[in-house]
């Protein structure tokens, strides 16, 4: 019987999170440093029957309604549209965070599989900053990515915008004018320390508030919808040229609404992005664990969810995880 799968403030997980990779092929400096990264060795990664089974515990026992691909990148995983054709089955919304840089290739073959929807990470428009960001000179391939995903149907297609200030932040117009002529709805995302490199600082990140303001002094917003558990502040457009979003996650955090869980690579359970505790299903499921008790292992875990993280107070601690490592 399926029963909700809420933590001891009331908030239920609908949203499901899975790293299908730790790998990367860029190295988005707010992200993952070019060197040191240490990979997962391939046996530790859940296979594609075990990630399978536990998104099946999930619905089947907690009504998951979402589930969204990532990693690392998740396009570098081999066979993905294998993964995608399988979790399709399910019923939920199924999507994918990526950078974009292979679907030109697999947009086609994911979507073919049964994948609804698409989230483009491009934080410049600029070649050469591109280049310095992500330490891969594809811009062009990233673009046409985007493209490939808007063609092939997946549907919405958004991309995502890191802001650094003293990086890309004099991009928010630019960025905001490409959504507004591909039809894609841009998200701005503030600066988040989970960093590899251990490089974050409060100076470093845009608030939400400036990108807004930023924006409507070029083009006019209205409020799109209530917040909701969307950690997007969704606006559109006075001149209805579509809609964008801000991500404020440090500035004004959405914690209280929160609806979502995350799976890593290596199948761990974490309840938050910043959560210093986390629970390892891969042992349950390599153990011979029923799905009953996989699924009370997720309900406890789910039950311990804190209030909220604590960026910016005293009592914030740094996960011991990077956001590659546990997907974001
Ligand atoms: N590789 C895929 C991608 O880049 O879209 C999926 C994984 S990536 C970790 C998921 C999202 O996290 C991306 O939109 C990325 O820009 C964002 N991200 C990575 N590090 C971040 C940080 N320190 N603060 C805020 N967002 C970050
Ligand atoms: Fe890779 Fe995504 Fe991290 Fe960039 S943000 S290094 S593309 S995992």
């Amino acid at each position: 019987m399926v029963r909700p799968l809420v933590d001891s403030f009331g908030r239920q997980v609908l949203d499901l999170r899975v790293s299908v990779t730790d790998r990367c092929n860029f190295r988005c400096r707010y992200c993952m440093p070019e060197e040191d990264m240490h990979w997962l060795p391939r046996q530790e990664i859940l296979t594609f029957e075990e990630i399978e089974r536990v998104a099946h515990i999930f619905v089947d026992h907690f009504g998951l309604t979402s589930l969204r691909l990532t990693g690392g990148e998740p396009t570098a995983r081999a066979h993905l549209p294998e993964l995608v054709r399988r979790l399709a089955a399910l019923p939920v919304e199924l999507s994918i965070t990526t950078n974009g840089s292979t679907l030109g290739r697999l947009a086609g073959p994911l979507a073919a599989a049964g994948l609804h929807r698409a989230t483009v990470s491009l934080d410049s428009l600029r070649r050469d900053r591109f280049a310095e960001i992500t330490g891969r000179d594809v811009l062009a391939q990233v673009l046409e990515g985007i493209d490939a995903a808007v063609s092939a149907g997946l549907a919405p297609v958004k991309v995502n915008a890191v802001m650094v200030r003293g990086f890309n932040d004099d991009e928010v117009v630019d960025l905001a004018r490409f959504g507004r002529e591909r039809g894609v709805e841009v998200r701005f995302i503030e600066f988040m320390p989970l960093d590899g490199a251990g490089e974050w600082s409060a100076e470093r990140v845009v608030p939400a508030r400036e990108v807004l303001e930023r924006l409507s002094a070029v083009f006019p917003l209205v409020p799109f919808e209530q917040r909701g558990p969307q950690p997007a502040e969704r606006f559109r457009y006075l001149d209805g040229a579509g809609t964008v979003g801000v991500v404020a996650s440090v500035t004004r955090p959405f914690c209280e609404a929160c609806d979502r869980a995350r799976l890593t690579a290596e199948g761990a359970l974490r309840s938050c992005l910043f959560s210093v505790r986390e629970r390892d299903l891969r042992a349950l499921l390599r153990g011979g664990a029923q799905d009953d008790e996989i699924a009370q292992a997720i309900e406890d875990e789910v039950a311990s969810k804190w209030a909220g993280h604590a960026i910016g107070r005293v009592s914030f601690v740094r996960p011991a995880r990077s956001m590659s490592q546990i997907g974001g």
